[in-house]
């Protein structure tokens, strides 16, 4: 009897910026054309599902974020399992099947993932299949599809498994055929479409394309028969069968407005907690007009708010998109005319989606040109599922053919080459594929949420109370074959722009009183880091590490100690050493004024280098940080392990933070006379012991 067989599995999700969500729902979708359900949540909706209880099996699809924390919807569902009071055939009834995703530039690679799974283990839980880990840095997709690949038969078996535990042997014959009859032979609206078609017609075509962008195209297609680019192909795909995914059923619905009303302030849109909406007192250039890169400190005055911090936190701040991207984006959606009108945003009635629901980043009410701006991320890199639907709002048949062969699994690597690692957005693919005229609700159903940026303080509030500060590269894209000019950052380019007015120069900026006060207010929240703090007892010595604009939390570290040494006289001090690195010292010497903590006693060491200036010297000093560090050795091994005391990393994950672990375990190798594991054993203690710590970005 099929309709009594459990052919449903539970479906968790734990998701930061939403790919872990986005992957969950590709499976959940994909489940249906296999004749399977999944009950799908948010690992934190824990009054929806029961582990406790749970007799199927259990899919999980989980993110890692920060310094390989888990997301903060699974901090909860972490808290609870990792309890140790838990026996350890606590989950001795569950078989699951776990999928992390991650980034291996990071140092503690898809560690979300890695935590549950190890702790599932420790309680008894079975894996049903082998656990993926996805890599951003190289493509979640490489591990992801496979993965989802292979889910369906490793399911099938675990219902064979259940089925037989449970003595229910009659009816293995029944889940099986169900299952095997419901994979090769597929409804056709819900499967992959393996579909033969020939490139045809692949003329420039609509004439309502704005010149600017003819120009592009031609460019981008300059070496089209030879070369493949975004929007050619060359044999074998050109002439290969495709199997393209599954269209993905529309769900949103759209109702077009007046202009009357008002829209929601985009602070309303944060669900992380309470936005305040805060002004902008100070803007200071901390580098000179030549410098490659250009830091911006900016101050904030949250006296009137009940916004908190500690020195080492980090805070995010709500960012729109540029104006000319929205504005060229109503444009090519034909939606000029329209971006000042309200629509009414909903699910579509009798949507066959399961679990469909509003999306929480899109207010109900509002312009066309308030969502583009503060909800869609409309930079993000398109999902293969976004290319299928945009396939279906595409006119010429060749534009077509092209973005079939991007998202079909015979693309997968012009997928990787064209899209994902240029960073291709929504706006360049609709400037190379102009007949193609997405819809709104098309954009809010793949989109996903426009994230607020962090970025770590730089000050203290006891040395500046009332006061907030950070510190922030203004990011530069250079232009690229897929994009003729560049561009900045969302967030850093719109608070670039926002400040033009009050910017000072770097004169002295810790003595600066303010320049001319400004009207402009951003919105900010807190994420308040429970690690990367100061050591609770003052005595205790530290070192820091943080090179550009990692030096900002260490600003902040060093004000708060200076006012502690100020303010009690009796207590003892640890040493205190900051290794900082810029390439030159007369354009990027971000804080002159640290030498101002070195004479007043609270840096006890200042140890600079400068990449790029020319050595004075015969023998060339230290480039880099690590190198810096190397010459340290002995103070390192004193530090960290005669006086346990701490040692903080922050800035840049590529090139600076796994340099200087590398030179730390090079240290602790020579200085403790042990070989190179050993030392990385060490390293990792320290890190368990959070006595090494790193807050470090991209
Ligand atoms: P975005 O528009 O988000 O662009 C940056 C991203 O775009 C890149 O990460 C990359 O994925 C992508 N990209 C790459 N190439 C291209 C291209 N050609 N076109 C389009 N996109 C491309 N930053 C600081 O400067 N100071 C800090 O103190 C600081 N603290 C942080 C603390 C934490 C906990 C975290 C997580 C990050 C911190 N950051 C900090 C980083 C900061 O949050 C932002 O990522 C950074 O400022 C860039 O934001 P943006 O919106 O300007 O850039």
């Amino acid at each position: 009897m099929c309709c009594d067989l459990k052919r449903r599995f539970l479906l968790l999700y734990a998701t930061q910026k939403g790919q872990a969500k986005a992957i969950a729902e590709e499976i959940r979708q994909q489940a249906g054309t296999h004749g399977l359900e999944a009950d799908m949540y948010c690992i934190s909706e824990v009054d929806k599902y029961n582990l406790e209880a749970e007799k199927d099996p259990v899919v999980i699809v989980i993110s890692t974020t920060g310094t390989g924390d888990p997301p903060d919807t699974a901090r909860k569902f972490v808290k609870k399992i990792q309890d140790k009071t838990l026996p350890p055939d606590h989950f001795a009834h569950l078989q699951y099947g776990l999928l992390g995703l991650g980034d291996s530039e990071y140092t503690f690679f898809c560690n979300g993932g890695k935590t549950v799974d190890r702790r599932l283990q420790e309680l008894g839980a079975q894996h049903f299949y082998d656990t993926g880990l996805a890599d951003d840095c190289v493509g979640l997709e490489l591990v992801v599809d496979p993965w989802i690949d292979g889910l369906w038969l490793a399911l099938k078996e675990a219902f064979l498994l259940q089925k037989e535990k449970e003595g229910m042997s009659s009816n293995i014959d029944a889940v099986s055929n169900s299952l095997s009859a419901a994979s090769p032979v597929r409804e056709p609206d819900l499967t992959s479409e393996i579909q033969h078609l020939k490139l045809e017609n692949k003329g420039v075509r609509s004439s309502d394309v704005l010149p600017q962008k003819l120009v592009d195209i031609n460019l981008v297609t300059s070496a089209r028969d030879t070369e493949p680019s975004l929007v050619h192909s060359v044999p074998p795909i050109s002439e290969s069968a495709l199997n393209v995914p599954a269209l993905p059923p529309e769900y949103i619905e759209v109702q077009f407005q007046d202009t009357h009303g008002e829209n929601p302030s985009p602070s309303s849109l944060i669900s992380e907690g309470t936005a305040f909406e805060v002004p902008i007192t100070k803007a200071v250039q901390l580098t000179r007009e030549d410098a490659i890169k250009t830091a911006l400190l900016l101050e904030l005055d949250i006296a009137d708010t009940t916004f908190d911090y500690q020195p080492g936190d980090s805070f995010c701040v709500v960012c729109p998109n540029n104006v000319n991207e929205v504005e060229e984006l109503l444009h090519i959606l034909g939606l000029s005319e329209k971006g000042e009108h309200f629509v009414c945003v909903k699910v579509k009635q009798g949507t066959k989606k399961k679990g469909t629901t509003h999306p929480h980043h899109i207010p109900e009410r509002s312009t066309v040109k308030f969502i583009l701006t503060w909800c869609l991320e409309i930079r993000a890199i398109p999902k293969k599922a976004f290319l299928r639907a945009l396939v279906e709002c595409t006119s010429d048949a060749g534009e077509k053919r092209r973005l079939q062969e991007l998202c079909s699994r015979q693309g997968a690597s012009d997928y990787t080459r064209f899209i994902r690692e240029p960073n291709v957005c929504l706006l360049d693919l609709l400037h190379a594929f102009p007949s193609c005229r997405p819809s709104l609700n098309l954009l809010i159903e793949h989109l996903p949420k426009l994230q607020p940026r962090s970025y770590s303080v730089s000050s203290s509030n006891l040395f500046q109370p009332g006061k907030l500060c950070f510190v922030f590269n203004i990011v530069e894209f250079p232009a690229c074959p897929t994009r003729l000019i560049s561009c900045k950052g969302v967030c850093t380019g719109w608070l670039a722009e926002l400040v033009a007015p009050l910017l000072q120069t770097n004169k002295n900026i810790l003595d600066a009183k303010g320049g001319s006060p400004s009207t402009e207010k951003i919105s900010i929240f807190a994420r308040p880091s429970s690690i990367f703090q100061l050591p609770a007892d003052p005595s205790i010595p530290f070192m820091m590490v943080g090179p550009g604009t990692g030096v900002s939390p260490f600003i902040g570290f060093l004000q708060h100690r200076q006012k502690l040494r100020e303010e009690h006289t009796d207590w003892e001090f640890g040493e205190t050493w900051l290794f900082f690195g810029c390439r030159h010292q007369d354009r990027d010497y971000l804080f002159k004024q640290l030498r101002c903590f070195l004479e007043n006693g609270t840096l006890t060491h200042l140890k600079v280098c400068f990449s790029r200036d020319l050595p004075a010297a015969e023998v060339a000093p230290p480039k880099y940080v690590q190198d810096v560090v190397r010459l340290y050795a002995k103070e390192v091994v004193r530090v960290l392990l005669k006086e346990r005391g701490y040692f903080y990393v922050c800035g840049d994950k590529k090139h600076m933070a796994d340099g200087v672990s590398d030179a730390v375990v090079d240290i602790l190798s020579m200085e403790m006379a042990v070989d190179k594991l050993e030392a990385m054993k060490i390293l990792a203690t320290l890190r368990e012991e959070k006595r090494y710590l790193q807050d470090v970005w991209s």
